[in-house]
């Protein structure tokens, strides 16, 4: 429970960290745990109060962990289920909850369930979905567009097709298997016992198939997943299941079922709301978005992003946004990867300041629990060289030498190249210059942390009129925020307010907001 005798997760800040891009505490190339329970003091400075580590799980790596290789493990080059513990324990020992990413939905090509699998007499060969021809399904999309063209790959030891929603080194697990899915819940079982805080699903809509939908969001899938929630409620009460369902929000609203389902759920929509706004300086798209919103269960949670470790997606606006998003954010095609943006929130934003500071302000107050992603907190770069999503993964910059002071090992076996250009690289954009330079991006994003209201967690949403598109303007409970989203100043009306904090001025009834300026505003008595 927060001070506010609400369940934490609705008060908490989340810092979303690549454990092997933080910090590599044995120097052999990749980020470990040690590294990152090294690095707690730093974040307990910077405020956050939750952490999701992307999946530390073995894997081969080749989609960034989410290609598993056994459910109940620690990639070696992480470090041991010791280490594990060593940073459960002392982030709570500093009130940092820590919640791991679980990948339900499909295992890597190399676990030893799809190895045995491919046997079609092994009794393991029913844990997966197979199929003798590739036409079943066929309502159900592709979602990594870039790669693949059909959901079904071939597999010449089975001499059958096996079914993937993502890359087809990723079978999807057969979840109409009653061992699978205890198979699943036993290794939930396993990272609670561990003292994780809860579990981000990742990929959740498509646990089942079934013909003639486009296997998204079916009831059989929300029946599992309530009944996740009620071993958890018995077994673990208090741990938390976040959902990653890239959906519209009424299609996202059953994840919450009656409160008896996912305690939280990412809110897909408003993220490309927020570009959109700042690329035609009209900002009602965001309002009608959370205005859309419906009402979710008491005890449940948004969680609100800008970026995270994938490409921003597009999937959930129209072709015309779409067209808007591309040209404004991913001029060169390269930064472009399957529907969406692969590219970080400073250099999406043409590193202009006053645009970071305001969607931070802006996110920071939205209906939910704000996930900031790594390395956004200094205004990190990104790398459109690299492959796939790498580029927006890179290693954490904590100083100005050529490695970013984040591994010593030779930089030719970095797992990711360090950031080096001009602009963005370790020299002009680290930790430690900005910790000593109280106007950095990182002690605005601090201060806005500090003078956060927890009430921003919880409190209803209502959009303030202002006449004026390109303000974005709303109450939280007795609190207001006003966010300029045009290049030119903006005086705002509002009731009779007293600044929290921004670079808006606030003077008895009207707020004069700089060009991307904003305030958080609370009313007099
Ligand atoms: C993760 C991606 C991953 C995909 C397939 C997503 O939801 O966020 O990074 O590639 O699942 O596992």
């Amino acid at each position: 429970m927060s001070s506010e005798g609400k369940p934490w997760f609705q008060t908490a800040v989340f810092y979303e960290v690549a454990v092997h891009s933080f910090f590599d505490s044995n120097a052999d190339g990749t980020g470990d745990i040690a590294g990152l329970t090294s690095k707690l003091d730093y974040l307990e400075w910077l405020g956050v109060t939750a952490l999701w580590l992307l999946p530390i799980l073995p894997s081969p790596m080749k989609d960034g962990g989410y290609d598993v290789s056994d459910l109940t493990g620690v990639r070696s080059e992480f470090g041991t289920l010791d280490d594990v513990r060593t940073l459960l324990e002392q982030a709570h020992a500093r009130g940092i909850a820590v919640v791991t990413d679980f990948v339900v939905n499909h295992t890597s090509d190399q676990h030893p369930w799809f190895i045995e699998a491919r046997d079609p007499d092994s009794p393991r060969h029913d844990w997966y979905v197979w199929s003798d021809d590739n036409t079943r399904f066929s309502d159900a999309r592709v979602i990594f567009v870039d790669t693949h063209d059909s959901n079904w790959s071939w597999d010449d030891v089975a001499r059958q097709y096996y079914w993937h929603r993502f890359f087809d080194h990723q079978p999807d697990l057969n979840y109409t298997n009653p061992q699978v899915r205890d198979a699943v819940l036993d290794a939930i079982r396993f990272w609670l016992d561990l003292g994780f805080d809860g579990l981000r699903l990742d990929a959740v809509p498509y646990l089942f198939e079934e013909e003639g939908t486009n296997c998204e969001n079916l009831p059989a899938t929300h029946e599992y997943l309530k009944e996740i929630r009620s071993m958890i409620d018995r077994e673990y009460p208090g741990a938390v299941l976040l959902a990653e369902a890239n959906q519209l929000p009424e299609d996202l609203l059953p994840y919450f079922g009656d409160g008896d389902e996912c305690h939280m759920a990412f809110h897909f929509p408003v993220m490309p709301s927020l570009f959109l706004a700042l690329a035609t300086g009209d900002a009602t798209g965001i309002s009608a978005t959370l205005e859309a919103t419906p009402h979710i269960p008491a005890g449940t949670q948004w969680a609100m992003f800008v970026r995270n470790h994938d490409e921003l997606t597009l999937e959930m606006v129209t072709d015309t946004e779409r067209d808007v998003l591309y040209a404004a954010y991913a001029p060169d095609p390269q930064m472009r990867k399957n529907i969406g943006i692969r590219r970080r929130l400073a250099p999406l934003l043409g590193g202009d300041r006053r645009k970071l500071d305001m969607l931070n302000a802006v996110l920071l107050s939205l209906p939910g629990t704000p996930v900031i992603y790594y390395g956004d907190e200094i205004g990190m770069g990104d790398d459109i060289a690299l492959p796939d999503r790498d580029g927006v993964r890179t290693p954490m910059q904590w100083d100005s030498s050529s490695t970013g002071g984040w591994s010593g090992a030779d930089p030719d076996h970095f797992y990711l190249p360090v950031i080096t250009d001009e602009v963005y690289g370790t020299r002009s954009v680290n930790v430690e210059d900005q910790i000593s330079d109280e106007s950095s991006p990182l002690h605005a994003l601090r201060s806005m942390i500090g003078h956060r209201p927890q009430a921003f967690g919880t409190t209803p949403f209502e959009t303030i009129e202002t006449g004026d598109q390109a303000v974005l303007a709303y109450t939280r409970g007795r609190y207001s925020v006003v966010a300029n989203f045009s290049p030119d100043q903006r005086t705002v009306a509002v009731e009779s307010v007293e600044k929290i904090t921004g670079p808006g001025v606030a003077d008895g009834t009207t707020v004069v907001l700089p060009p991307f300026g904003w305030a958080w505003l609370i009313t007099r008595g």
